[in-house]
C-alpha cells in the first residue's frame, strides 16, 4: 500500500500597524526592553477595555480581498478561552463564526503547472506575549501581547510539500505586495501552523485523524517538518497502527517533531462574542476604498511579463518576487520594443542584480535609463558585451559618475570604447594574432575548434574589448581557412 500526504496549512502574519490591535501600544517591540510597550489593556488588567484598530482591520480586508474571499458584511471578535501564563487575560480576542473573509482562494505553480488551493477564511486576532525559559524560571514579555495577527487557513488541498512551500512563499510576495505586512520570518512576522495525515492512495475522503504542528517560523523548517511527519505517519501505517490525533512540537530546527498534546477541537476553547466590541459592518464604500489599494498581485504580473515581454518564467518570476523591483523594470521598458525588453531583463537578473549586491546597493537607487541606453548601444552593435559588462559596473566604481547621473554613451565616447567593426581595422590585429600563436592556429588547422574561440579572445583583449568579435570570428575562420 502507498500513502500521500494531506496537509492544510494555517498562517499567522503580522500586520504593519504603528499601534496594537486593542489598545495604543507600539508594534515596533523589536529588539526594545521587556514589557516597555506595555499598557492596562495588553496587560490584561481587570477593567481595562479594547477598542479596534481600525487599520489593523483595513489590512486583514485588503488580504482577503486579494485572496479572492467573500467579505462578510458584518464581522465580529469572539474570545478564545485557553490558559497560558502568555495570555493574562485568559483568553485571547479573535474571530469565529464571522470571520473577514471567507471561501477564497491562491494559485500557485509547482513544476509548471497552476494549482487553486481554497482558502477557508481570512480573520483578524491578536498576539499573545511571549514566554522566556531561563534556569529554572519563567520570564514574561508583554511587548508582542495584542499585536495585530491576520490568520489565513486553507483547506487540507496540498498533496505535496512542493506545494505548501511555493504557496508560503506566494503568501509572503502577496502581504509585501500588498504592504500588510514585511512578513520578515526571523522577526517572527511570519508563522505556519500545519496540520497533517497521510491517506491510502485510491480511497476518497479525509483521512479519520490528523496531526498538528504549531510554532514553525521558517519556510525551510515547515519543508523538513513534512517530510518528517510523512515518514513517522506511513511507518506507523505501514505497522498496522493509526497515528495518534494529536498537537506535536518542534524538538529542534531539524524538522522532528515531538508529542505535546492531544489535540482539542474548537469546542474546548468555549469561544463566545467579545462582549466589550461591537460588531463592523464592512460596507461598500469601505470595501471598494480597500479593494482600490490591492495592486496588481506577483504571479499575475509574472503572466503578463512573460505574455508582454517574452520573458522566461524564471526571469518573470525574480523580476516579480519584489514590487520595487518590477516596478523599476516595468519603467524601463514600457516604451521599448519586446526584444530590448527581453535584454534588459536578462541584464537585470544578471549582471546589475550581482553588481547591486557586491557594492550593497539599492536597485530603486539605479537609473534605469542607465540600462536602458546600455543595452541600445550593445543592440545597435555600437559596443561589445564585454565593454558593456565593463561599462555597468563603471557608476558603483567611480562615485562621481554614479552622482552626476553620466550616461553609458558619455563614458563610451570619453574613454574611446566603440566597437570596432570596420573590417581593415580588425584585420590588422587578427594578423598579429595569427603572427604570435602558431600553436593555437596549428590546433584549428587540425579541428579543435576551441582554439578559435581562444584566438578571437586573444583579439579581444588586444583591443580592449574593443573588436567586433563577430568580425573577428569572421576574419579568423577566412585567414586560416586550410
Ligand atoms: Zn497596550
Amino acid at each position: 500500500m502507498s500513502y500521500s500526504p494531506v496537509i492544510g496549512l494555517e498562517v499567522h502574519i503580522q500586520s504593519k500597524t504603528e499601534s496594537k490591535m486593542f489598545c495604543s501600544c507600539p508594534t515596533d517591540y523589536f529588539g526594545k526592553d521587556p514589557n516597555t510597550c506595555t499598557c492596562p489593556t495588553c496587560l490584561g488588567l481587570p477593567g481595562a477595555l479594547p477598542t479596534i484598530n481600525q487599520s489593523g482591520l483595513d489590512q486583514c480586508i485588503k488580504l482577503a480581498l486579494a485572496l479572492h474571499c467573500k467579505i462578510n458584511s458584518v464581522t465580529k471578535f469572539d474570545r478564545k478561552n485557553y490558559f497560558y501564563p502568555d495570555l493574562p487575560k485568559g483568553y485571547q480576542i479573535s474571530q469565529f463564526d464571522l470571520p473577514v473573509g471567507y471561501e477564497g482562494y491562491l494559485e500557485i505553480d509547482v513544476d509548471g503547472d497552476s494549482r487553486r488551493v481554497r482558502i477557508t477564511r481570512v480573520h483578524q486576532e491578536e498576539d499573545t506575549g511571549k514566554s522566556i525559559h531561563e534556569d529554572q524560571a519563567t520570564l514574561l514579555d508583554f511587548n508582542k501581547s495584542g499585536v495585530p495577527l491576520i490568520e489565513v487557513v486553507s483547506e487540507p488541498d496540498f498533496t505535496e510539500v512542493g506545494e505548501v512551500t511555493e504557496y508560503a512563499k506566494e503568501l509572503k510576495r502577496i502581504v509585501r505586495y500588498l504592504g500588510v505586512s514585511d512578513a520578515n520570518m526571523e522577526k517572527g512576522q511570519m508563522r505556519f501552523e500545519l496540520n497533517i495525515s497521510m491517506k491510502e492512495d485510491g480511497t476518497k475522503g479525509l483521512p479519520d485523524y490528523k496531526v498538528e504542528v504549531k510554532n514553525i517560523g521558517s519556510v525551510s523548517v515547515l519543508e523538513k517538518v513534512i517530510n518528517f511527519e510523512t515518514r513517522r505517519q506511513t511507518k506507523l501505517l505501514e505497522a498496522g497502527e493509526k497515528p495518534k490525533q494529536e498537537t506535536r512540537g518542534l524538538k529542534d530546527m531539524t524538522g522532528e517533531t515531538v508529542s505535546q498534546r492531544f489535540k482539542e477541537g474548537s469546542s474546548d476553547y468555549r469561544y463566545f462574542p467579545e462582549p466589550d466590541l461591537p460588531p463592523i459592518e464592512i460596507g461598500d464604500d469601505w470595501m471598494n476604498e480597500l479593494s482600490g489599494q490591492v495592486p496588481e498581485l506577483p504571479r499575475d504580473r509574472k503572466v503578463r511579463f512573460m505574455r508582454d515581454y517574452g520573458l522566461e518564467q524564471d526571469v518573470a518570476g525574480i523580476i516579480t518576487e519584489v514590487k520595487s523591483r518590477a516596478d523599476w523594470f516595468e519603467e524601463a521598458v514600457r516604451e521599448q520594443p519586446k526584444e530590448v525588453a527581453k535584454e534588459i531583463a536578462k541584464w537585470l537578473v544578471g549582471d546589475l542584480m550581482s553588481l547591486l549586491r557586491k557594492y550593497k546597493k539599492k536597485l530603486t537607487e539605479f537609473n534605469n535609463f542607465y540600462l536602458i541606453e546600455l543595452v541600445s548601444l550593445l543592440t545597435d552593435k555600437k559596443i561589445s558585451g564585454s565593454v558593456a559588462k565593463e561599462v555597468l559596473e563603471l557608476p558603483f566604481k567611480v562615485k562621481t559618475y554614479w552622482v552626476d547621473g553620466v550616461m553609458p554613451s558619455d563614458i563610451v565616447k570619453e574613454k574611446g570604447l566603440e566597437q570596432v567593426s570596420d573590417e581593415s581595422e580588425v584585420e590588422k590585429v587578427v594578423d598579429q594574432v595569427i603572427k604570435e600563436n602558431s600553436g593555437p592556429v596549428e590546433d584549428y588547422r587540425g579541428g579543435k575548434e576551441n582554439a578559435l574561440q581562444f584566438l578571437v579572445g586573444q583579439v579581444m583583449r588586444q583591443t580592449k574589448g574593443k573588436a567586433n568579435p563577430k568580425v573577428a570570428d569572421k576574419l579568423l575562420r577566412e585567414k586560416l581557412k586550410t
